[in-house]
């Protein structure tokens, strides 16, 4: 292993990863199965993916190409030297728009393709998997995928599936031959197999296969668009052209590597309208695809009544369900036009004719007009898999009879044979997908890890395809073979055919080196399990409670199911250091299949102690966003919180951990003498010396502590002015408002007076521990929690509502306290009592004073997760502001992440994507809203000339007269005499920071 990885760096100009971390990353991808790789390469350009193949030919190893890694029938895993091409073998290399062709790298995401076509030409792509944002081209070569608009594509296009999609393919054996594939010509394939090359012989043998099996290909293969099962000998047909590019779509890098492709676009319907038609159940909605085919839509999707049901148990997608019409299973058709007025007409003739049907006709249907509604009903549909993974109350689901096909017009007949055999077998799943081409898809509650589970999975898998052959289907209608289907392959095509598989195969990969086991001569379905008999990981003792995971971290580290969508390249806040490095192990997905493979051990060992997690953790800004936009939820800032604490105990942590993880101590400290530290910390010659005490990056300013801490304003003005009023509320003095921020703190204390409430602030020395999180600091953590349930325990009591003005700090409120503390019912009190700002005013129909304008508005990402940023906007526009609030994910600050030293370039690249363009570009007047304190630090440090303010501050704007600008709270003469006495504090300060790093332990 050691020579091959060698020869490979000798050779190749990208990135060659043989150590455990790397393999273990790249073991999983959607599947039921892990297969350890034998190193990873990172071709940077062609010919370091021909030096791979080379080189691994002279040493015998076998090869894998990777795209998204989405592949959900174990076509993405083997023990071999895996080559991903999504980093940087991503270009779209042209566009025709005359002839609707673009040549494409393997790498390249499907959705940046559509939309460089689309807003350059009105051209589209058909096939369109509900992996579209990350998905990648070479991928859905591979597994010859399919989509929503492959309806499109079938009605208007070249054909349903990546085979018909497909114009030509540049493609490199494993013995070394490179050349183009597609279409021949009876004059090409003449000249081809006169030229005595490797492709001359290659074409050749094909010829003679095919003439020997033609008749059986057309006798056997199914005729219906979604057979995605076996390889596609029916394009090497006369009638399909020869078409040997079309041929090796579908092979799931069994047969070739794929270099470049040449793919067919197709004109962009110029507006779309979206029904959705209800029926009594998903069986009969079923019965009515082949009526709703007839008026050729662009996409007909289907889904039944406990996929909604799952959602609402995992909680998403509410407001959206809600938008659907009555009924118990429905259909989702999307028309095309050149007018709204056109589409729309369509679908109103197809409901008028559905409607006709007086005895099975539908329950409800549903025009929509509006594009965010029409993008809500689409993310009800793409929800599936991720809403039927892991439902409360229900047992874990899993892939392995999730794409079967059938003819569309016996699409009910199935629905109803395969509900009765899942019954026979104690099975349960939604059934949803692509009814108008008869591909359902499923999720089931299989068990995987006993014998008699898994002979049980077994025999189901039996049952299911004899039942969906019986109808004239496939095993796979969209996913592959892989291993997942790939054994029962015999059983659709027949012995004959399957030894044409074998021989196909070795037509192309003499060697049986690319991807071996998958497809032909496969591994056996339960070979390979993820899980399996022998899954018996660890159960460490833990911090948090992990109530969603059964109290497992274990089970924390299978939730993620391998989608995807953190490897988006933009959109939400997950993943921003994936968007900003491309790198698997800085994704939500890299991360988590890390954590799994530390309980597994091998080939990761170290337990606790593994530097490869701390490595893929290290860039993980802790921002939640996987906590919300992952369609699983998996907690990624608590999995690493987790780590962290384990990792560290015993330790020392590095000494930024201590000065930024302990900021509430040294804040306090600084309050002390706040004018000296600031003038320390921003001194030529004392700031660099700071700066490298606490590792914060050179490039960072330190904030400036303010004169008086926002405490200190509070009780000097003596307390509360509204004594009675309409309610009391507690004002959270978090640390960052308290010492750094106190004029927001005024303000809201100011907006909540005038609105006639009693706003008490606690005293003392209160900290809700936020920072502890980022650095695993968790017996501290939890020592805070316990303190601050203390304090606040008569209030939480009462129910009195606690606001906060810093969304990091209410999320531990909000979040962490519960995940911490499951059993103390104050802690659940309190997380339900306490409310973000904006929030608490919109709960309470709060109408705020005008102030026309403009505004930007960026959401904290915790603030996004835990309960978003509407009542921002809503009160911001009821303000009468224009409201712009850009999908900015997150600033790239996060806490103190991009104060230290070694985060500074990943911090900044993560603002540059969105935030920090948006913000340079508003207007002068436009005011700048941001509630997180990293998020405005960010805004300041990050060069946009701008200071962005707290919701509180305009609203308190808007209540003052325009000449009674707001003021900073300023030192009293006392203070400023305690600022001069205080140089010991300082010192004390200083010394905490510094030596931290040195002495100071977590426990
Ligand atoms: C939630 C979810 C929803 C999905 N929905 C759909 C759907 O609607 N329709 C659908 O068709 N699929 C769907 N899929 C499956 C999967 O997303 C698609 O098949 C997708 O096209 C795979 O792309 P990828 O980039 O992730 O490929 P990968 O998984 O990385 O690779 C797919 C196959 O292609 C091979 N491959 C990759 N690059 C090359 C190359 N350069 N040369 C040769 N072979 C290569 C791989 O070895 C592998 O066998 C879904 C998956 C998930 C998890
Ligand atoms: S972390 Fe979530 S979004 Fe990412 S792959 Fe796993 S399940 Fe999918
Ligand atoms: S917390 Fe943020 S950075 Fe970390 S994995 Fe989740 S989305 Fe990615």
């Amino acid at each position: 292993m050691t020579r091959l990885a060698d020869d490979l760096r000798d050779l190749v100009e990208g990135e060659v990863r043989f150590a455990a971390g790397d393999r273990a990353l790249y073991a999983a991808a959607g599947s039921n199965y892990r297969q350890v790789p034998i190193g990873v390469v990172i071709p940077k350009t062609i010919d370091d993916v021909i030096a791979t193949v080379g080189v691994c030919r002279d040493h015998g190893a076998p090869v894998l190409s990777r795209g998204g890694g989405t592949s959900l029938a174990g076509q993405g895993v083997n023990v071999a030297v895996v080559m991903d091409f999504s980093k940087y073998l991503n270009e779209i290399l042209e566009i025709d728009p005359e002839r609707k062709l673009a040549r494409v790298q393997p790498g390249v995401v499907l959705d940046s393709l559509r939309k460089e076509a689309e807003s350059l030409y009105g051209l589209t792509f058909g096939p369109d998997p509900s992996t579209h944002d990350h998905c990648t081209l070479g991928g859905m070569i591979g597994n010859n995928s399919c989509g929503v608009h492959s309806v499109m594509a079938q009605f208007y296009g070249p054909g349903s599936t990546m085979a018909q999609n497909v114009h030509e393919l540049d493609v490199l054996t494993y013995r070394g031959d490179r050349f183009a594939v597609g279409q021949t010509t009876d004059e090409e394939l003449e000249r081809i197999l006169a030229s005595g090359s490797a492709q001359g012989e290659i074409y050749e043998r094909l010829l003679e296969l095919r003439d020997r099996v033609g008749e059986e290909v057309r006798r056997r293969y199914p005729d219906i668009p979604r057979r995605v099962s076996g390889y596609n000998l029916n394009e090497l047909l006369p009638e399909a052209g020869f078409n040997v590019a079309g041929a090796l779509v579908g092979t799931e890098s069994t047969c070739v590597t794929v270099l470049e492709a040449t793919v067919h676009l197709l004109e962009s319907p110029k507006v779309r309208t979206l029904a959705v038609i209800g029926y009594e159940d998903a069986a009969t909605a079923a019965d009515h695809v082949p009526a709703v085919l007839e008026h050729k839509p662009l996409g007909l999707e289907g889904m039944d009544e406990t996929l909604a049901e799952d959602m609402t148990l995992v909680g998403i997608h509410d407001q959206e369900l809600s938008l659907m019409p009555e009924g118990g299973g429905w259909l989702i058709v999307e028309f095309g036009g050149e007018t709204k007025g056109e589409a729309d007409e369509k679908a109103r003739a197809l409901i008028a004719e559905l409607e006709k049907d007086k005895r099975h006709g539908p329950t409800g249907t549903k025009i929509y007009d509006d594009e965010a509604q029409e993008a809500h009903i689409w993310e009800v549909r793409e929800a599936g898999l991720g809403a039927t993974a892991f439902i409360p109350g229900k047992p874990d689901t899993y892939e392995g009879w999730e794409d079967s096909a059938v003819p569309p017009e016996r699409l009910g007949e199935y629905l109803r044979a395969l509900g009765k055999l899942a019954a026979k077998y104690g099975y349960e799943s939604a059934l949803y997908g692509h009814y108008g081409q008869g591909c359902v898809h499923a999720r089931w509650n299989f068990d995987l890890v006993t014998a008699d589970g898994i002979a049980a999975f077994r025999s189901f898998l039996d049952e299911a395809s004899d039942l969906v052959l019986s109808l004239g289907g496939s095993l796979s209608g969209e996913h592959g073979d892989g291993q997942s289907r790939a054994e029962l392959l015999p059983k659709m095509f027949g012995d004959d055919l399957v030894a044409a598989f074998r021989e196909f195969k070795s037509i192309w990969d003499p060697d049986w080196r690319m991807n071996p086991g998958k497809v032909v001569d496969p591994y056996r379905i339960t070979e390979n399990l993820r899980l399996g008999t022998d899954y018996d990981p660890p159960e460490p003792e833990t911090h948090f409670a992990y109530p969603d995971d059964h109290g497992s971290f274990a089970h924390a580290t299978v939730r993620c199911v391998g989608i995807g969508l953190c490897r988006r390249e933009g959109g939400g806040v997950m993943c921003p250091s994936y968007m900003v490095t491309k790198e698997e192990k800085h994704a939500t997905r890299g991360r988590a299949r890390l954590l799994f493979e530390m309980l597994e051990g091998d080939p990761l060992q170290g337990g606790w102690r593994s530097d490869e997690v701390m490595d893929a953790l290290d860039l993980c800004l802790s921002c939640k966003g996987c906590t919300s936009d992952c369609p699983v939820s998996v907690d990624m800032p608590t999995l690493k919180a987790e780590f962290l604490s384990h990792h560290y105990a015993r330790r020392l942590r590095p000494r930024h951990a201590y000065a930024f993880g302990l900021i509430d101590k040294a804040a306090r400290l600084a309050s002390r003498a706040p004018g000296l530290v600031n003038a320390l910390s921003r001194g030529r010659l004392t700031a660099p010396v700071m700066k490298r005490a606490v590792g914060m990056a050179p490039e960072r300013e330190m904030p400036e502590f303010a004169p008086v801490t926002f405490q200190k304003w509070f009780s000097d003005r003596g307390g509360p002015r509204v004594q009675g009023g309409k309610k009391k509320i507690v004002l959270w003095p978090d640390t960052f408002t308290n010492h750094f921020h106190p004029e927001i703190g005024v303000a809201a204390v100011e907006v909540l007076e005038a609105e006639g409430y009693r706003v008490e602030v606690p005293a003392g020395h209160v900290c809700c521990g936020r920072p502890l999180y980022d650095y695993g600091m968790l017996d501290t953590a939890r020592r805070y929690l316990e303190r601050m349930l203390e304090l606040l325990r008569e209030d939480i009591r009462a129910g009195v509502p606690v606001v906060g003005l810093e969304p990091s700090c209410v999320a531990v409120f909000k979040d962490e306290l519960v995940k911490m503390l499951p059993h103390d019912e104050d802690a659940r009190r309190l997380s339900e009592q306490t409310f973000h700002f904006a929030e608490f005013l919109d709960e309470e129909g709060y109408e705020p004073p005008v102030l026309p304008g403009k505004a930007l508005l960026h959401g904290h990402c915790h603030h996004k997760a835990t309960g978003g940023i509407s009542s921002e906007q809503k009160l911001l526009e009821a303000m009468l502001l224009e409201v712009e609030a850009p999908d900015s994910g997150c600033c790239g600050m996060a806490g103190s992440f991009g104060f230290e030293a070694s985060h500074y370039d990943i911090s900044i690249a993560c603002g540059e994507r969105v935030l920090l363009p948006e913000v340079r570009k508003a207007e002068p007047e436009t005011v700048v809203v941001a509630d997180g304190f990293s998020c405005r630090t960010q805004i300041q440090q990050g060069g946009t000339g701008r200071q962005a303010v707290h919701v509180a501050q305009v609203l308190q704007r808007a209540l003052r007269p325009a000449d009674a600008a707001p003021r900073p709270p300023t030192a009293s003469k006392r203070g400023r005499k305690a600022l001069a006495l205080a140089v010991g504090g300082v010192a004390v300060l200083l010394a905490s920071w510094s030596l931290a790093g040195w002495g100071i332990r977590d426990s």
